[in-house]
């Protein structure tokens, strides 16, 4: 993509009331935009690297089996009223139709999904299925004040499992757990990232979260550094040593929840009436789990980790683009060869974003600091008819010809 046709611009200054780090990284470098509090518009830069983040998870949860769906986010009262949420849940966005009827803005979607499946889930043949959906949620949080970290509305994979029996519920479980283990890898974060204990609520003792540790966290866990798992605060009085080893010495941290796994058991199934015939021939609740992963949350918790003073530093999976391009100075033979590099780039589908305008070098140099891509190549009557390349997360630059420079980023991206 040519930088002159990106409507976005880099800001010198933003409001000193935005206090979230990731919203000031994001905002500055014009990922995102904010409307009001805990919500935003994802930009052309912000919206590449949303559908990255998005597309690792569509990736791996496929590969354990999920079938991808989408379901509205506008949904009718009665659904909440069958399992007492139009009244339990405290974030619920509820608003009245014309018809006088009332409705809720889907903040998750258990009351959807489970008399959905209701229609297709007869027998045990049916079972186990695994269904999922990306798709924005609505929730009135009270403090939304951590960027894209705590949204009123924001990007969340919500994952249903369905089984006949709570063995066949464990195995998925676990199936999910090493999942969300490669999603968060893949991210870039698996190294700060950590299964955590946390409390299960009805069905089963304990769920997991998955937690990654950052100076400005909401969350707090208690990390054993031998097993790398970590208890949640709020459940550590309970338990207070390493579940695995034993190790009572735990490092307390700051952390961001990045996802969560639950065991739902048949807490929804059985209100909807969700059965299915056994092979013995009776009927049965369905068993069931649901697996949460905050698609911009995740985006939040990237750029709260990979930064540095000068910007954002992406990790090559996530990042807008794999090149930032540079074009420094005006010499008309510089440029030429600027543009058949980038136009040899684009042919070799190495996603490259070219900064073709007519502003200084300093602000060129500058700017690539801020949007983080993570190799710059700098091509200026000083580079001679070469190419300086240098990681966004290095210190040295290397002189390459022009020639090499697809090899290696062939080679390496
Ligand atoms: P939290 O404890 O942070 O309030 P939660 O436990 O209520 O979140 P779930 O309802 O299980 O979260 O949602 C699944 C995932 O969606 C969470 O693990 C988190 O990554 C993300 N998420 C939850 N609430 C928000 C929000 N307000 N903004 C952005 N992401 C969110
Ligand atoms: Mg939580």
């Amino acid at each position: 993509m040519l930088q002159t046709q990106l409507f976005t611009k880099t800001r010198k200054e933003i409001s000193a009331d935005e206090k979230s780090l990731n919203a000031r990284l994001l905002i500055k470098s014009g990922y995102i935009d904010k409307l009001m509090a805990g919500v935003f518009t994802y930009l052309p830069l912000g919206l590449r690297v949303l559908k990255k983040i998005e597309n690792i998870v569509r990736e791996e949860i496929n590969l354990i089996g999920g079938q991808e769906i989408l379901m509205p986010a506008l949904t009718p009262k009665e659904y909440w009223d069958q399992t007492g949420r139009w009244q339990n849940f405290d974030a619920l966005f509820k608003l009245r139709g014309i018809d006088s009827r009332e409705y809720a803005l889907g903040a998750t979607h258990e009351e959807i999904i489970s008399p959905l499946l209701k229609k297709f889930i007869l027998s045990y043949k049916d079972l186990p299925l695994y269904v999922y959906q990306i798709q924005d949620k609505f929730r009135n949080e009270p403090r939304a004040k951590s960027g894209l970290l705590r949204g009123r509305e924001f990007l969340m994979k919500d994952l249903y499992s369905f089984h006949s029996d709570d063995e066949d519920l464990d195995t998925y479980y676990y199936k999910s757990l090493k999942a969300y283990k490669k999603i968060f890898d893949r991210c870039g974060i698996g190294s700060k990232t950590f299964v955590t204990l946390a409390s299960g609520g009805s069905f089963s003792k304990y769920s997991h979260e998955f937690q990654t540790v950052t100076e400005f966290g909401e969350d707090t866990i208690f990390l054993c550094t031998k097993c790398k798992e970590a208890i949640n605060k709020e459940l550590f009085s309970e338990l207070n040593r390493c579940q695995i080893c034993g190790n009572d010495r735990l490092e307390e941290k700051k952390s961001i929840e990045v996802g969560n796994i639950f065991k739902l058991g048949v807490k929804y199934s059985t209100p909807f009436n969700l059965n299915f015939v056994d092979k013995d021939g009776r009927e049965k609740p369905v068993v069931m789990g649901c697996y949460g992963i905050g698609i911009g949350r995740l985006m939040g918790t990237i750029a709260e980790v990979w930064h540095d003073e000068n910007g954002l530093v992406w990790p090559e999976a996530v990042a807008p683009f794999k090149v930032h391009l540079l074009l420094l100075g005006s010499d008309k033979d510089v440029k030429k060869s600027a543009e058949a590099v980038y136009k040899k780039l684009v042919e070799e589908n190495i996603e490259v974003l070219f900064d073709d305008r007519d502003v200084s070098a300093g602000e060129k140099l500058n700017d690539a600091d801020l949007l983080g891509i993570p190799q710059r190549a700098v091509i200026s009557k000083k580079t001679g008819g070469k190419v300086a390349l240098k990681a966004r997360n290095e210190k040295k630059e290397k002189i390459v010809k022009i020639s090499e420079l697809i090899k290696i980023y062939k080679d390496n991206v």
